[in-house]
């Protein structure tokens, strides 16, 4: 019998370009521990919400997209649910698809950390987008939201300048076959965000 802690799900998206190289997948997990200034997704800090998943039913859902390369994992915090999430990270890449997770934490942190899930999420990532958002430090990147965040390419699938959009920061708007709108991507300026439809509540933006 399996010992690994289900998932706790915000939301799932099959198709983006806007969340790293190519067509990904894109999953944000329920919950995190930080509380940066001007976090785009409020919604998804509590560990209470969302929806709870076995990580066989979340990689399945990710292998059914079988136009995506990948999947990336935003949040909400990866790292803090990371046994569940690298069983998801495993049955993906032993699929061929690739791996990629934004983490509010610092890459040097989660690279000596003594918790076994975030070392076995680590090692089933392609690459990591990392740090806290800093609302005082603008990015420039079109996947920094801010700019002491970093791009970690763990292994040979990805390098740095894939990460790079010819037409630079990328917003796309998904409307689910209920009705519900889902906003993910950067804006191109903070105060783009007010002008949304919807405004904050219906944002699912990376960080
Ligand atoms: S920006 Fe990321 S790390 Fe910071 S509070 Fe929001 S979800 Fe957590």
């Amino acid at each position: 019998m399996s010992t690994t802690p289900t998932l706790r799900v915000a939301e799932f998206l099959p198709r983006s370009r806007a969340n790293g190289p190519g067509v990904r997948c894109v999953l944000w997990v329920q919950g995190c521990p930080q509380r940066c200034e001007g976090c785009f997704n409020p919604a998804f800090l509590p560990f209470a919400g969302g929806s709870e998943h076995s990580p066989a039913e979340v990689a399945a859902w990710i292998l059914a997209a079988t136009d995506a390369e990948g999947v990336t994992f935003s949040g909400g915090e990866p790292f803090a649910q990371a046994a569940a999430l690298a069983e998801v990270a495993q049955a993906v890449r032993v699929a061929g698809r690739s791996v990629i997770a934004f983490t509010g934490y610092e890459w040097a942190a989660l690279r000596d950390a003594a918790d076994p899930g975030q070392q076995a999420l680590l090692a089933a990532c392609d690459a990591l987008i990392a740090g806290p958002y800093r609302r005082e430090l603008p990015g420039s990147h079109p996947l920094l939201a801010s700019g002491n965040q970093e791009i970690i390419c763990l292994t040979p699938r990805y390098r740095r300048e894939d990460f790079d959009t010819p037409h630079g920061r990328r917003r796309e708007y998904h409307i689910g076959a209920d009705g519900t709108l889902t906003v993910t991507g950067f804006p191109r300026a903070q105060s783009d965000r007010s002008a949304e439809p919807g405004g904050e509540r219906n944002d699912r933006e990376t960080r």
